[in-house]
C-alpha cells in the first residue's frame, strides 16, 4: 500500500514550487503512484487502463521488468555522462539502433564506405530536432527550413519556431523558418489533394526563399496536432520539392516512431519515403530520457567542424534501457500487435462514430488514433468543454486517454503497444458510455 504524501499535500507543493504554466486534464488531479504495463494505480490502489502511454512515451509497458532490471544493472555498474571514455552500452544500443532504419539510408552510408548510419544521442525530443536543424543548415549552407502548421516540433529556440500552432508558441525569433499549409484531409483547405498542398511547399520555395532551403521537417501523423494523418502521396511530392531546393528531408518520429504505427517500424515508411535525418525519443526510452537523430556518415560529418557535445545524451543507463527497449518491442512481438490491435480498436472507433454524432473523424494508424470530436458535423464546431466531461467520466470508469488538437477537441489514443483486445473493447465500451452522459 501507498504510504506516501496525499493527492491535496502534492498539490499544494505542485502549487507553491512548481511552474504555474504545468496543467492537468482533470477537475480533481490523478495521483498516480505506480504503474504496472498498461495499467496505472493511484493512491487508493484504483487501477486505471492507459490509453495515453503519458503522450506516446511508454511503448513496452510501464515498469517493465525487462527494461527495469537493464537499466538498474547499469545504474549499479556505472552512471555516467557520455562521451570522454568507452562505454559498450552507448555503442551497444548505437549499433541496433542504426540497424532499425530502413535499408536505402543505410545503402547511401554505405556509399560513403561506412558499415551503417550515424546515431546522436540527445536526452528529448526537442534536442534531437534541434540537432537535425543544425545539421541541414550546416550540411546545405543554406537556412531556411520548412515545416507543416499544426505540428509540433519542440520548445527550444529553433524547434519552437518550426512548431506551427499558437498554442505553443511564445515570443520567438522565427527568421529562416516557413510553415506550409497543412495537407489535413479533415480540416485542410483542400481537402485530400496532396498536389495542392505540394504547390504551396513550391511557392514558399521560390517566393520565400533564394529558391535554396536547408530542410523540410514533418511529422509522419501530427500528435500534439490532434493526430492528423497528411493527405496520401504529400510526402514523397514535398521530398521531392525539397530535394530539388537542395535541402535536407527530416522525419521527426518523437511520436509516430518505434513500432507505434504498427504496419512498420518508422511512421515515415508509411508514406513511401527515405528522410535524410530521423528523429526519435519518448518511446525510444519507455519513459526515460532519451531521444536520437540518426543520419548519413556524410550528413554527420558536418559536426566535426566545430566541438559537439551532450552531457548526457547516450549515458549509460539511458542507452542500457534503450537497448532493452528494442529486444523487448522484438521479443513481445509489439510492433504486430500494434497493428493487430490498433486495426481492431479502430474499427470499432469507427462503429462508435455511426452511432454518436458527436464523433466527427476517426483516423490514425496502429496505435496512433485519433477521435474529433465536434457539435455540428457539416460545420465541424470543434466540441471542447463535450471533450473535458467526456474525459471525466472515462477517468471515473478507470480509463485514461489524452487530448489535444489546435482546438484541444480530439481524443489522442496512444497506449502502450501491450495493449490487448480486451483493453481496446473496455475502452470503447468506456467511451461509448461517456459520450452517451453528454
Ligand atoms: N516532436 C514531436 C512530434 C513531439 O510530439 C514532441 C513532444 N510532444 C517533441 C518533438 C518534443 O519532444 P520533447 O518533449 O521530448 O522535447
Amino acid at each position: 500500500p501507498y504510504d506516501g504524501p496525499s493527492a491535496a499535500e502534492i498539490a499544494r507543493k505542485r502549487a507553491e514550487f512548481l511552474s504555474p504554466s504545468l496543467f492537468h486534464f482533470y477537475s480533481k488531479p490523478l495521483n498516480i503512484v505506480e504503474g504496472k504495463m498498461q495499467y496505472l494505480y493511484d493512491e487508493q490502489g484504483r487501477r486505471y487502463l492507459d490509453a495515453f502511454a503519458g503522450i506516446a512515451t511508454v511503448c513496452c509497458g510501464h515498469s517493465h521488468p525487462e527494461i527495469l532490471d537493464a537499466i538498474t544493472a547499469q545504474a549499479r555498474r556505472l552512471q555516467h555522462s557520455t562521451v570522454l571514455y568507452l562505454n559498450h552500452a552507448i555503442a551497444d544500443f548505437a549499433e541496433a539502433l542504426a540497424s532499425k532504419l530502413p535499408g536505402d539510408l543505410k545503402a547511401r552510408a554505405a556509399l560513403a564506405h561506412y558499415g551503417c548510419c550515424i546515431v546522436f544521442f540527445t536526452n528529448s525530443g526537442t534536442e534531437a530536432n534541434e540537432l537535425a536543424i543544425l545539421m541541414a543548415r550546416l550540411y546545405t549552407g543554406s537556412h531556411d527550413i520548412i515545416s507543416l502548421r499544426n505540428s509540433y516540433h519542440g520548445n527550444a529556440a529553433g524547434t519552437m519556431g518550426a512548431t506551427a500552432q499558437k498554442n505553443w508558441k511564445f515570443n520567438v525569433v522565427q527568421s529562416g523558418v516557413h510553415h506550409a499549409v497543412n495537407p489535413d484531409p479533415y480540416r485542410g483547405a483542400f481537402g485530400a489533394d496532396a498536389d495542392k498542398y505540394v504547390r504551396d511547399v513550391q511557392e514558399i520555395v521560390e517566393f520565400g526563399t533564394t529558391g535554396h532551403v536547408a530542410g523540410f521537417i514533418s511529422e509522419a501523423i501530427q500528435g500534439v496536432g490532434g493526430i492528423v494523418e497528411l493527405s496520401p502521396g504529400y510526402l514523397p511530392l514535398a521530398y521531392e520539392t525539397v530535394r530539388k531546393a537542395g535541402g535536407l528531408c527530416i522525419a521527426d518520429e518523437v511520436q509516430a516512431g518505434f513500432a507505434r504505427v504498427g504496419s512498420h517500424f518508422w511512421g515515415f515508411e508509411t508514406h513511401g519515403v527515405v528522410p535524410d535525418i530521423v528523429t526519435m525519443a519518448k518511446g525510444i526510452g519507455n519513459g526515460i530520457p532519451l531521444g536520437a537523430v540518426v543520419t548519413t556518415p556524410e550528413i554527420a560529418r558536418v559536426l566535426t567542424r566545430r566541438c559537439y557535445f551532450n552531457t548526457f545524451g547516450g549515458n549509460p543507463l539511458c542507452t542500457a534501457g534503450g537497448l532493452a527497449v528494442l529486444r523487448v518491442l522484438h521479443k513481445e512481438r509489439l510492433q504486430e500487435n500494434a497493428f493487430v490491435v490498433g486495426s481492431y480498436l479502430k474499427d470499432r472507433l469507427r462503429g462508435l462514430q455511426e452511432k454518436h454524432d458527436i464523433i466527427g473523424d476517426v483516423r490514425g494508424t496502429g496505435f496512433m488514433l485519433g477521435v474529433e470530436l465536434v457539435t455540428d458535423r457539416q460545420l465541424k464546431t470543434p466540441a471542447r468543454d463535450e471533450i473535458c466531461r467526456a474525459m471525466e467520466h472515462m477517468k471515473d470508469m478507470g480509463v485514461l486517454v489524452g487530448k489535444g488538437g489546435f482546438y484541444g477537441n480530439v481524443f489522442r489514443i496512444t497506449p502502450p503497444l501491450c495493449f490487448t483486445k480486451e483493453d481496446a473493447d473496455f475502452f470503447v465500451e468506456v467511451m461509448d458510455i461517456a459520450l452517451s452522459k453528454l
